[in-house]
């Protein structure tokens, strides 16, 4: 696929756009939403809060990217905390749920419900979040966990842009290989290394175990 020159928010009149804030995980699952918005007249004010990123340097390996990637835009960026024991409370007990199970049911609701929270202090009525573009994640969990958010406020709304279609898997896997982002090997919590550490060494004894028996 060919790159177009990026939209930045330079050249619009930023006066006139809506504002939503976009409640983003990592520049990979960003780059294609923003540059989105940004060319159908949307403001979008990027919220970092990812608290059950581990360990801390990860967290702002990914964040450091991912501001630096909204600094060339010219998009503003609301750096969450970082606050991991909190987040780790709120999962007690689901540690060993798998992935897209029970624990990442909580784990967006914090999440979300921290980017209802900023859009209502703002006064912005709709948030959306990048959780929704990535096809690891089940999106009707993720806009379960949107939709409940929004409901604490009246004056908020949860976007549930399937932000999969209109080309955009296509144009995030494009832009993550023209920026050349870091490419995590694991969604984020330290459960979700340990079990991709788990797959990783599956995959290897099994490569080991076909290559003997050609062997013989
Ligand atoms: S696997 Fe990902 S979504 Fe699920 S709890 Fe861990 S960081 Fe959150």
């Amino acid at each position: 696929m060919r790159i177009q020159a990026f939209v930045t928010s330079a050249r619009l009149n930023l006066a006139t756009m809506e504002t939503v804030i976009l409640h983003s995980c990592c520049a990979p699952c960003s780059a294609a939403v923003l540059e989105w918005m940004l060319a159908h007249d949307i403001r979008p004010v990027v919220f970092y809060f990812n608290p059950n990123i581990f360990p801390q340097a990860e967290y702002e390996k990914r964040k450091n990217e991912l501001t630096a990637h909204c600094q060339k835009l010219g998009v503003e960026v609301v750096d969450g905390d970082w606050d991991h024991n909190v987040w780790l409370d709120a999962v007690k007990g689901l540690e060993n749920e798998p992935e897209r199970g029970r624990r990442c049911t909580v784990c967006f609701s914090v999440r979300l419900r921290a980017a209802a929270k900023l859009a209502h202090d703002r006064g912005i009525t709709r948030f959306t979040t990048t959780l929704a573009s990535s096809r690891w994640k089940n999106l009707d969990q993720v806009n379960a966990a949107g939709r409940e958010a929004a409901a604490q406020y009246d004056n908020v709304q949860y976007w549930d842009k399937n932000w999969r279609k209109d080309g955009l898997q296509d144009r995030r896997n494009a832009l993550l290989k023209f920026y050349g982002f870091y490419n995590q090997t694991w969604c984020g919590c330290e459960f979700s290394y340990r079990d991709a550490q788990k797959r990783a060494a599956e995959i290897a004894s099994r490569i080991s175990a076909q290559s003997n028996k050609t062997s013989i």
